[in-house]
């Protein structure tokens, strides 16, 4: 029996708009009961096709859209052909000289669903984040060893995500010779040692890629706070673009002591690196009250809010914080800020800056808008794609 998904009667204007999630709101009734993760046919409630897409029984996401074109076939061959595209696309956008560590697979806006992949020099490393990507996890092995030419892959499906979808977590190594230590990557000339086993993510946050290096290129000369520093990111462009002294914040007393590995590492001067452990929040403040300053800030914080439901007490968060690096920006100084959240609109993002400025009681400007860097795109009819939001600004 054919497994079919038929929407509910005015409830496929979505699927139509090319959006690749159908909640379970806008089902009517599943009919040949697929499996966890199974390839299902979409069809409108007047029983027209309108796709294929992965069956999550579990999820309020009910199933993600394969393909808009009913005529379709969801097999080995077109889960290859998407990430032959994938991976294609990165080697124009990333080539070898800009960094040996990006991401070949950005989920739903390369039109497979829930499944990640980061390549860190030899090794590939992937999340199967869904039903509907674990369904096809041999398949999508065998289609990135041929495509990448790479044999030694790890997995890092442990995230809440998976829980949702009901499927365990799930890490380890999937194919090639022992287990990964290090892995030494390169980003714009710079190296950097990933813990690919258990390092936040999958090891380290490719998507700021091209905002470190902006970063690098205005910090000549400067006194540099970079807080939430993780191993060093921008701390590393910092130093090598010449600044003065750079004083990283982050929880993680881990991250911090690799990032101070990275310093050695590059050859850069450990006497201008600084590194705290603590919370940004209460560093912030207590430098306020000790009336320190500096020419540049930065500001990465993790995400403060999964969904639009949660943005309000996400704004809390990202106006605090941007407030007291205003306090702390001397004159002429420049905040470079993000957000990550997927459910802060860049609007809202602009909005909480623009008020913790007012409430610093400083005047700044935008001179920069700032995103994710080009392997992790956002697909046209998938706006949820686009997370990352940053502003440079200028007091
Ligand atoms: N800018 C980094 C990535 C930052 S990720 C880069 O380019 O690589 C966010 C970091 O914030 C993580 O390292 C996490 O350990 C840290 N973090 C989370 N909450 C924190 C808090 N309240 N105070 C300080 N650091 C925090």
């Amino acid at each position: 029996m054919e497994k079919i998904l038929q929407l509910k009667g005015g409830r496929d204007k979505a699927v139509r708009q090319m959006h690749p999630w159908i909640f379970s709101g806008a089902v009517e009734s599943v009919q040949g009961d697929p499996q966890i993760g199974e390839t299902v046919r979409v069809v409108s409630a007047s029983g027209e096709g309108l796709g294929w897409a992965g069956y999550s029984p579990h999820s309020q996401i009910r199933a993600r859209m394969w393909t808009w074109d009913p005529d379709q076939a969801v097999n080995e061959a077109f889960i290859h052909e998407r990430i032959r595209r994938a991976v294609e696309m990165r080697r124009f956008w990333v080539p070898a000289q800009v960094s040996d560590a990006v991401r070949l697979v950005h989920a739903e806006s390369d039109g497979l669903p829930g499944l990640v992949v980061d390549r860190y020099a030899d090794w590939l490393v992937v999340q199967f984040l869904t039903a509907g990507a674990e369904y096809w996890r041999e398949t999508i092995l065998d289609a990135l060893r041929s495509l990448t030419g790479l044999s030694q892959i790890y997995e890092r499906s442990d995230v809440e995500a998976r829980r949702l979808e009901g499927l365990p977590g799930r890490t380890g190594l999937l194919s090639g010779s022992g287990e990964p230590g290090p892995v030494r990557i390169q980003e714009h000339g710079l190296q950097f040692d990933v813990d690919v086993k258990s390092g936040q993510k999958t090891g380290f946050y490719l998507d700021q890629r091209d905002n470190r290096r902006l970063v690098g290129e205005i910090t000549a000369g400067c006194q540099v706070l970079n807080c939430f520093s993780y191993t060093g990111g921008f701390t590393l462009y910092a130093l090598r673009g010449g600044a003065e002294s750079v004083l990283s914040v982050d929880s993680s007393a881990e991250a911090l002591e690799q990032g101070a590995a990275h310093v050695r590492l590059n050859g850069l001067d450990p006497n201008r690196a600084e590194w705290l452990a603590g919370d940004v929040f209460q560093v912030l403040r207590k430098f306020r009250d000790q009336g320190r300053s500096f020419n540049r800030i930065i500001l990465d914080p993790p995400k403060f809010a999964q969904t639009a439901a949660q943005a309000q007490r996400a704004a809390r968060g990202y106006k605090d914080i941007n407030l007291l690096a205003f306090k702390l920006l001397r004159p002429g100084g420049i905040l470079v800020t993000f957000s990550c959240s997927g459910g802060v609109t860049a609007e809202l993002f602009q909005k909480i800056v623009a008020g913790a400025a007012l409430d610093a009681g400083v005047e700044a400007r935008i001179v920069r808008t700032l995103t994710q860097a080009p392997d992790h795109p956002v697909a046209m009819h998938f706006p949820e794609g686009a997370y990352l939001k940053g502003l440079v600004c200028q007091v």
